[in-house]
């Protein structure tokens, strides 16, 4: 069993690393009393002894590998665990006869020399002041060699050496050895992504510790935004970076973990860096005095993720890797679901539906709609005796994939869907018997009305005030933004129905016919061309029986809702917009610049590993539970990277990027300059990315509320 289902054995050198390798063993290598900097002899002897080396070999696979290099990284400890795994697994790839028992016990050190040989040396070579044997390429040869080595001053305290090979055999030769060698750097990227991924999680502990204990102004330095938001987004940069090394430590197609590999080596590399120069700031003046510990993560983090090279070029190299497999991710197996949704797709979302959704501004189709009844996907995720597929998260997953691959206008099903969920848990019976069954039929559409003039983010400050009346409820005030209202035949109202009581327990919710009287619609442009509206209610009268969840309980109906509504759909946007611009950089040249690649890398990275979080969501929902912060990270993560990608895109068509969509000559037939314009919105409704990173600060990071109340 591998040890990432075992959270018991990851717990175990979780313990081993904590207990045996604090911080300070780093440190004291660098005392001048200690022989070798970066190394401690004490703590591998004891690495050795649990057999950690031979593990490489046998009795673990990558992903297990990946789990110990991360427990080791983030107690940043001075043995060579990343350099011996890759170098005795490359050993043993071409050649296990030259593998010792002591070389599987950890007595004979063996490495790797990242870097190819020059005159039989090779500068810069991970371990090699400690190690007995250098694996490294040699012009054609893979060679294994004993070795003479210097000590050379690194940033980061590190036994790296300089290194001059005495005595040398051939492992292999050609072809053979630069793909064995090959294979060994996907191991590399792997793996030290994976101790990259702990080190930044050591490092953001770290960080999270002081600003809650460091006090300024009277209140810890951790109840300011600007630093719970900064603290936020690296959080999430860091469980991206997570998901992704496991990604690739568990993919089996070797083609494709050496592309994961490398976007993880980046993306981990990118992200720990990040943590560790904000963990470094926020520490004020005391992260740079020696005795605290911010500067050796920041040292080692830079160290580790330039030990290949400029993350630049690496980016340009995944580049090539994607040019030639396609950019975006091929799935290798489709499964037989997504088959069946790609030939409905075919054939009932024409490009032709998707413009119409675009000129129109409303992104719901009345017949695409039906036809998702029809054929069962619009209850996909519903048991079967409700009309359902009874499909599982993961397939849910896979047919938001699609639908967004084509740009399919879903939006009303998604509100109506997430108005279903919420009425299934919180609703009368009356509203499960009726109002769902026909939202599942594809006959009735709900739009969300929560918003008002001047209840945004603070959703709470709701006005709109509704009036018990005998069996009813008289219902006065205004929303904004009610987008789909012109098309839905419900309103999922949010209304304040008690002043006295606190701001978010004077609150109910109701779902309001849209053909009641005293309901007004009126329609709203935005920048992005989607419609949305102003809702006006003058005396609207509905019964208690559209009243959804307790009277004055509507911010628990909320807390629900929500809960479904942060299923980020702006991943398969990003998607379908990184295939886009591909076709045009392709067709127009542009892919032939290194900056044009380095942005479509950057993108496609994003995208998969806005897929991961996805992936996360929906295992945290199979589980029946409620997504809060993997929903904030997700959509977080997923408008943030869309923004980012559409403004790179738009820059890299240059001049020709102000031509519309619709007009002649348009990059990518106008759909960049609009994806430009449209991601600006992914990161205000559904809750503003800051309104996310507060959530992730408070829930997942445990910081002080600072968003007011
Ligand atoms: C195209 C579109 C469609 C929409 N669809 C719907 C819909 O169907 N139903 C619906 O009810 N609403 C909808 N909305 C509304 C959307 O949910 C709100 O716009 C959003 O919640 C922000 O509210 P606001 O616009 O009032 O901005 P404000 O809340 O006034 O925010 C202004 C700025 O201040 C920041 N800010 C606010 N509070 C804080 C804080 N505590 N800490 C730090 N920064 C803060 C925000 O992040 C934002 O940048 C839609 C909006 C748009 C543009």
């Amino acid at each position: 069993m591998s040890f990432i289902e075992n959270p018991e054995l990851r717990r175990a050198f979780t313990d081993f690393f904590t207990k045996e390798s604090p911080v300070e063993k780093l440190r004291a290598t660098e005392n001048s009393d200690n022989p070798i900097v970066g190394f401690d002899s004490n703590l591998w002897e004891k690495v050795r002894t649990l057999g950690i080396p031979g593990l490489a070999i046998e009795g673990a696979s990558l992903s297990d590998l990946a789990v110990i290099a991360e427990c080791a990284g983030r107690q940043l400890a001075p043995v060579p665990i990343v350099e011996s795994f890759v170098a005795l697994r490359l050993i043993d790839r071409v050649d296990k006869k030259q593998i010792t028992k002591k070389m599987i016990s950890g007595e004979s050190i063996v490495t790797i020399s990242l870097s190819p040989v020059k005159n039989m040396s090779a500068s810069l070579v991970p371990a090699g002041l400690i190690s007995d044997a250098v694996v490294a390429l040699s012009g054609n040869d893979l060679i294994i060699a004993k070795s003479e080595s210097k000590y050379i001053a690194t940033v980061a305290p590190s036994s790296m050496g300089q290194v001059s090979f005495v005595d040398h055999e051939v492992l292999e030769n050609g072809l053979i050895a630069q793909s064995a060698f090959d294979e060994a750097l996907t191991d590399w990227r792997i793996l030290r992504a994976s101790a990259l991924v702990g080190l930044g999680n050591g490092a953001l502990a770290l960080g999270i510790e002081y600003v809650q204990s460091r006090q300024q102004f009277d209140v810890p330095v951790g109840s300011f935004q600007a630093v719970q938001h900064q603290l936020a987004d690296l959080a999430t940069d860091h469980q991206g970076a997570s998901l992704l090394v496991t990604a690739a430590a568990t993919e089996t197609d070797v083609s494709r973990r050496a592309l994961l590999a490398r976007m993880a080596y980046w993306f981990a590399g990118r992200s720990a860096r990040a943590i560790t120069k904000t963990v470094l700031h926020f520490h004020g003046g005391y992260g740079f005095m020696l005795e605290y510990d911010p500067q050796l993560f920041f040292r080692l983090a830079t160290a580790w993720s330039i030990e290949l090279g400029d993350p630049a070029s690496e980016l340009n190299s995944l580049a090539d890797e994607l040019d030639l497999s396609g950019w975006v991710l091929p799935d290798l197996y489709p499964s037989s679901f997504r088959l069946e949704v790609r030939k409905f797709l075919a054939a009932n979302c024409p490009p032709e539906v998707v413009e119409k959704a675009h000129s129109s501004g409303t992104m719901h189709n009345w017949e695409l709609h039906r036809a998702l009844a029809h054929q069962g996907l619009l209850a996909a995720d519903w048991p079967v005796e409700m009309g359902g597929q009874n499909r599982n998260p993961g397939e849910m997953f896979e047919l938001g994939e699609e639908l967004a691959r084509v740009g399919a206008p879903i939006d009303g099903w998604g509100i109506s869907n997430l108005v279903a969920h919420t009425l299934n848990r919180v609703g009368t019976e009356a509203q499960k018997k009726e109002i769902i069954p026909s939202i599942l039929r594809g006959e009735v559409l709900c739009a969300l009305g929560y918003s008002e003039p001047d209840a945004g983010s603070d959703v709470a400050a709701t006005i709109t005030f509704a009036q018990s009346c005998g069996d009813d409820w008289i219902i006065n005030g205004q929303k904004v933004f009610t987008t789909l209202a012109h098309e839905s035949n419900y309103i999922f109202l949010l209304t304040r129905t008690n002043r006295e009581l606190s701001k978010h327990r004077g609150l109910t919710m109701f779902l309001v016919p849209t053909n009641t009287p005293g309901l007004e619609v009126v329609p709203i442009e935005t920048l992005g061309g989607e419609r949305t509206n102003m809702t006006f209610y003058s005396d609207v009268r509905v019964h208690d029986s559209c009243r959804v969840g307790e009277i004055n309980g509507g911010w628990d109906v909320m807390g629900v809702a929500l809960a479904y509504e942060r299923n980020p759909t702006m991943v398969g946007e990003l998607g379908l917009l990184c295939a886009q611009f591909a076709a045009w950089a392709r067709e127009s040249g542009a892919l032939e610049r290194p900056a044009v690649r380095a942005r479509l890398a950057s993108a496609v990275v994003d995208y998969q590993v806005g897929r991961l979080f996805g992936g996360q969501l929906t295992a945290k929902v199979a589980q029946g539970e409620l997504p809060y912060l993997e929903g904030s990270m997700a959509k977080l993560f997923a408008s943030e990277a869309l923004v980012r990608a559409a403004s790179d895109f738009v820059d890299a068509t240059g001049a020709s990027g102000q031509l519309a969509l619709g007009s002649p000559g348009a990059p990518g037939g106008g759909w960049i300059e609009h994806a430009h314009r449209h991601a600006q919105v992914t990161t205000i409704h559904a809750g503003t990315s800051e309104i996310q990173r507060s959530i992730i600060a408070e829930r997942g990071l445990g910081l002080p509320r600072s968003r007011g109340n």
